[in-house]
């Protein structure tokens, strides 16, 4: 396969979301909804995908910014970037969890231009599905990453239905913790999803890895009052700390009542296609103080029922640790 040029597409740009629906529903699987370009550029560069027509969003204003709320909640536009993020003092002061998160993707240069929304809505990063081998997520009919060689120290430790990679982002879990809603916008109408709704395994839709649909776009990111000032603890494991992608990632939010953990979410990113929402912890966890053993017990409890592929083993360790230190240091 030439991998030399970029192959050449027709460019869209309109500035209102009505705009982009309209292009967007009118080109249906030949177009593609681009934002800041850093997921996008490498496919087509790559040549992996061809879209005949791109969408550039980035001229949608109303899609930009992060406003707060008349219910105490905060609503960030889906194209609003990653620095952006990181730096607001709202988000900062009142949702840390987000801010956090959203300073340990990538490197510097990805977050001023990767877009919230391009970071939820990105692609699975399995090199061999990247590489473009016409493997199930891909149209096909096998796994190469899921055979007794395969590359699979990054994939699944859950969740495998003939597809074992893993959900890569580093703000979903954050935004499962927290509870956020996800706007939607479509021919139909606008839609809100829950953050766990919002991403979808391969045994709902082995081709995407979220609910929204090609001819969609996701306008904008609500977070709710109801955990806004939360405690929080988020850590990000990779093989190094500018540049790579999560091998796992903890997001914890939790309210304390005295010493007791009175409210706690947790999920965790690159163990599953979805942000692993780890509902068994928080129950471990709920109603008891926060103490070592309490941290200890939800952290043994987070990985019950993992299955490793052949290389992936180090992760159970290590989201177990990783649970641990997030209920003991939020
Ligand atoms: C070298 C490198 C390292 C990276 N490391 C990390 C990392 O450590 N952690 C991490 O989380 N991510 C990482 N990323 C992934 C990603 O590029 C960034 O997270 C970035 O936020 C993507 O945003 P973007 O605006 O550039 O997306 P784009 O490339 O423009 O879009 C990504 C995808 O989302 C879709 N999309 C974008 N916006 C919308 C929308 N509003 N509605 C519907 N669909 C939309 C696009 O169609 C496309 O499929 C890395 C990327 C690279 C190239
Ligand atoms: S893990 Fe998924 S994306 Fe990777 S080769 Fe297997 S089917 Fe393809």
């Amino acid at each position: 396969m030439a991998r030399d040029m970029m192959a050449a597409f027709e460019l869209y740009q309109p500035d209102t979301v009505e705009g982009a629906l309209e292009l967007l529903g009118r080109f249906g699987k030949e177009g593609w909804a681009l934002a800041g370009g850093n997921d996008s550029l490498d496919w087509f560069k790559d040549r992996v995908k061809r879209p005949r027509y791109v969408v550039d969003l980035t001229g949608i204003e109303s899609m930009r910014g992060i406003r707060e709320l008349p219910d105490g909640g905060v609503e960030i536009g889906a194209l609003t970037t990653l620095t952006a993020i990181e730096r607001d003092p709202v988000i900062r002061q009142r949702y840390g969890l987000l801010a956090e998160a959203a300073s340990k993707v990538a490197s510097p240069q990805i977050r001023n231009t990767g877009t919230i929304g391009g970071n939820v809505c990105q692609d699975a990063r399995c090199w061999y599905y990247r590489y473009g081998v016409n493997c199930y997520r891909a149209g096909g009919n096998t796994c190469y990453a899921d055979t007794p060689e395969g590359q699979n120290r990054e994939h699944c430790l859950w969740g495998a239905d003939r597809c074992v990679a893993v959900s890569p982002s580093d703000t979903a879990p954050a935004l499962v913790a927290l509870d956020a809603r996800m706007a939607i916008a479509g021919p139909r109408g606008e839609r809100e999803v829950a953050a766990e709704e919002f991403f979808i395994g391969p045994n709902i839709d082995i081709e995407r890895m979220t609910v929204h649909e090609p001819g969609e776009v996701l306008t904008a990111i609500r977070l709710p009052a109801e955990w806004s000032g939360a405690r929080w603890y988020f850590e990000k494991v990779a093989d190094r700390n500018v540049w790579d992608f999560p091998l796992v990632n903890i997001a914890t939010a939790m309210f304390l009542s005295g010493d007791r953990i009175e409210r706690i979410r947790m999920a965790a990113g690159a163990v599953q296609c979805v942000p692993r929402r780890l509902t068994v912890a928080e129950q471990v966890a709920t109603g008891q103080p926060k103490t070592e053993d309490t941290a200890r017990l939800a952290g043994q409890s987070a990985v019950r029922g993992a299955t490793p592929l052949n290389y992936n083993h180090f992760k159970i360790p290590l989201l177990q640790n990783l649970v641990t230190r997030a209920i003991r240091d939020a």
